[in-house]
């Protein structure tokens, strides 16, 4: 049987590693803070020293980091991922990353015989802990069929989009959207209240037409009572609308409704709220 290993346990690794461990699997883990391991050793995780150990326990090895920097540290550090692959052993990157990260990280694990794919996943902290997340897999598709078991245990979808890049890229295109909706549905709740309509009623007859969707049913109600415990982090959505906005300039694509909420996003952060879930957007706009 596959033994993987897992670095970076955050709010979403935590989740998935624990899922892959519920299934049945052999998993290593590593986390830079090493408290986030305790929970996985309690469900019969190895826990290691290191990415390299992670990396050299494992036949896959899964990575779920805050952001470009935390992958390339956790790859090409001195102690780093990459000195413990070993030829046909594979590395998935599902953390939101660039598609030029994603490259080169690619190219540096090839280049030790190793196989790359990166695999962003769609879904929250409630679908990893469910196990149904959609992966988003593109590069070595040998990996991607060999990996489907795992992707089972972590998601209810996985899908192969072609070269290294096209999943980075996806990832990217779902959360402009989603960040650029919490801002259009954050000022349409502040200009409501602002105009005397009930809150729970502007949710209610949101949620009966056109504008209705998960994400305004989940987080509405919470937002209006002023909580916004993290499910997903606002310093990592603003990270996210920013690696869309440069992924539009490489392109030459002018995005103007997200480069508006990247402003947002930015005051939020500047404000204080990065570790907030990024619905905290709502105290920055209500402020105004
Ligand atoms: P998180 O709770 O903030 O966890 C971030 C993880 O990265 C932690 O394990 C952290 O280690 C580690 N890390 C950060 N910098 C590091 C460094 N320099 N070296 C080593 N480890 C480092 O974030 P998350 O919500 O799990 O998100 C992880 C990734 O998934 C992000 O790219 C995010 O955009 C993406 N994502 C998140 C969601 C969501 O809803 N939360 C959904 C889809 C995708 P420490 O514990 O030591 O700080």
């Amino acid at each position: 049987m596959t033994r993987y290993g897992f670095v970076g346990l955050g709010i979403m690794g935590n989740a998935m590693a624990t899922n892959l461990l519920k299934a049945g699997f052999q998993v290593t883990v590593w986390n830079r803070n090493p408290s986030r391991c305790d929970s996985l050793a309690a469900l019969g995780a190895q826990v290691a020293e290191s990415p390299r150990e992670t990396a050299a326990a494992s036949d896959v090895t899964f990575a779920m980091l805050s952001d470009p920097a935390a992958s390339l540290e956790v790859c090409f550090g001195s102690e780093g991922v990459l000195r413990g692959i070993r030829p046909g052993c594979g590395y998935i990157e599902s953390s939101t990353i660039d598609a030029a990260t994603s490259r080169s990280i690619s190219e540096a694990v090839k280049k030790q015989g190793g196989r790359y794919l990166e695999a962003p996943v769609s879904g929250s902290k409630k679908p990893a802990e469910d196990g149904a997340l959609i992966f988003l897999a593109a590069g070595d598709e040998s990996l991607y069929q060999e990996t489907a078991a795992a992707f089972d245990a972590m998601g209810k979808k996985h899908l192969f989009l072609g070269e290294v890049g096209q999943g980075a890229r996806m990832k990217l295109v779902i959360n402009m959207i989603l960040g650029g909706m919490m801002a259009t549905f954050c000022e349409g709740l502040a200009l409501g209240e602002k105009s005397g309509l009930d809150g729970g009623l502007i949710l209610e007859i949101l949620d009966a037409g056109a504008a209705a969707n998960p994400m305004f049913r989940v987080k509405g109600a919470p937002m209006l009572k002023g909580e916004f415990p993290a499910s997903f982090p606002l310093k990592h959505m603003q990270k996210d609308m920013h690696l869309a906005l440069a992924c539009g300039d490489e392109l030459g694509l002018p995005l103007h409704c997200t480069a508006t909420a990247n402003e947002i996003y930015k005051q939020a952060r500047a404000a204080g709220s990065e570790d907030e879930d990024f619905s905290a957007i709502f105290q920055v706009i209500k402020q105004r």
